[in-house]
């Protein structure tokens, strides 16, 4: 007698990654080894091994990916998209003056100096070194100029942020000025938002990104996070990198700067404060409390001298149930390299091993980044449902091998470098270590001749103990 049961038809697939190793990042944190992912659309259809998976879809492309890691993209919560990417390395690690000079001197106009071109070509730049080093998401840190001009540029590259005009408003002069500079920062925030929605599962979309430190007035951070809470945004802004803050809200506010924030009632799970190096007790109680979200650069840190390695509060604040993403700020975009940095810090400061365990890690990179935009339902961990925001890491390199153990390897052993393959949103935008959505090679000529002509035009010297024949 023979079976006259229907058969299972093979469900149909866009691409199947067949025979990777897999760190999913899932609840359960599955790794699976001789795994497969199948991606219909933009979104990812089934995780599960190989062998599963290989007899239900039936995919138009199949990539053999048995010499891979397959994990979920990384999440740069604070990335200078504009500004920085042109110009960096070009500053001197000691300048004189204190840190307004410095600023005044050798930020503000480099940054000021770019052109529209420049920040379109800026963003590419940035996105592609994200994308080449497993980063599909982030948040910036604040366009300085033209952010139609970055949006399409980002558009262009395919990896997913959340981007905004940085905005002030707060002026030197009489009162009348202050309320023109205030309304026009408003006008501003609320152009944006409506100008690049985050509804319909846009990839780039705006928050209302502020400068922070002392340079929003409360009526800034009102509307900022009023807006966010009615659109479902976030809103991104410094805080606290170095003791200025504090000092600065304690003489003009009489309390913290997150006591302040807290009496404004913009904490929230939807703000993002990034650096957050020097905090109290109540500051770090009142984070926890709102949900709100501690973005920690390392390298930037470490390199502007911020003294985290003495008053850094990051395991403290871990402990009390703060969401840390983490960051490049404006140094590179390796979000990997920052991942290992993490790891190691605070063992070393505070002579504990157990601090910041290699997994724990990871998800701050990941899924700490992915809640800390609002997004941890569509992306950070490799289920089926979810955005299919995909990196492969080529195995078959020297710092990879011998792989035994998967998760300690990504934080310790493996960088960037190894990014073979990237998926955004179902959309292959690297393949064999280059971006299939920008040229390289013109993208580099046109960088190095842009960022030699911002720096000429502002006229800073270049400094270096060292001739250069
Ligand atoms: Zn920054």
């Amino acid at each position: 007698m023979t079976d006259t049961r229907p058969t299972e038809p093979a469900r149909p697939a866009d691409t199947l990654i067949s025979g990777a190793l897999i760190v999913t990042m899932d609840p359960a944190r599955r790794v699976i080894t001789d795994g497969a992912v199948a991606i219909c659309g933009n979104r990812i259809a089934a995780v599960g091994k190989r062998t599963e998976l290989e007899g239900v879809f039936t995919a138009r492309r199949t990539v053999d990916a048995r010499r891979f890691m397959l994990t979920p993209g990384f999440v740069n919560g604070h990335v200078h998209i504009t500004g920085d990417p042109l110009t960096r390395g070009s500053m001197p690690d000691h300048v004189d003056g204190d840190f307004a000079e410095v600023l005044s001197r050798w930020v503000i106009p480099r940054f000021l100096a770019h052109t529209e071109d420049d920040e379109h070509l800026s963003a590419r730049l940035a996105a592609v070194q994200m994308l080449r080093t497993g980063t599909t998401s982030f948040i910036e840190a604040g366009t300085i100029r033209f952010l139609d001009a970055v949006v399409a540029g980002l558009e262009q590259a395919g990896i997913r942020g959340r981007v905004g005009c940085w905005v002030e408003g707060r002026v030197a002069g009489d009162r009348a000025a202050q309320t023109t500079a205030i309304d026009e920062a408003i006008r501003m925030l609320e152009q944006e938002v409506a100008r690049y929605p985050a509804s319909s599962g846009a990839r780039i979309a705006a928050w209302p990104i502020l400068i922070g430190h002392s340079t929003n007035p409360d009526e800034i951070w009102k509307c900022a996070k009023s807006l966010a809470d009615a659109n479902h945004l976030g809103v991104s802004a410094h805080m606290s990198p170095a003791a200025a803050d504090p000092e600065w809200y304690l003489k003009n506010a009489g309390c913290r700067p997150v006591e302040h924030l807290a009496a404004l009632g913009v904490l929230g799970s939807n703000l993002c404060l990034t650096h957050v190096v020097h905090v109290s007790d109540r500051e770090m109680q009142l984070l926890a409390d709102s949900g709100t979200n501690v973005i920690f650069c390392p390298s930037a840190a470490l390199k502007g001298a911020f003294g985290v390695t003495v008053s850094g509060r990051y395991p403290e604040m871990r402990a009390m149930g703060v969401n840390i993403g983490l960051g490049t700020d404006g140094f590179g975009s390796d979000l990997m390299r920052e991942v290992g940095c993490v790891a190691a810090l605070f063992k070393d400061v505070r002579r504990d091993t157990e601090i910041f365990p290699a997994g724990d890690v990871l998800a701050m990179g990941i899924l700490n980044g992915a809640r800390a935009m609002g997004l941890s339902h569509e992306i950070g961990s490799l289920e089926a449902g979810r955005k299919a925001d995909l990196v492969l890491h080529d195995l078959d390199r020297p710092e990879w091998r011998p792989l035994l153990n998967a998760v300690n390897h990504l934080v310790w052993c493996a960088d960037g470098r190894g990014v073979h393959s990237v998926w955004v949103d179902g959309r292959q935008v690297v393949d064999d270590f280059r971006c299939t959505t920008v040229d390289e090679e013109e993208l580099y000529v046109r960088a190095q001749h842009a960022g030699e002509a911002i720096i000429k035009r502002v006229g800073l010297p270049q400094v270096s103990g060292w001739p250069v024949e």
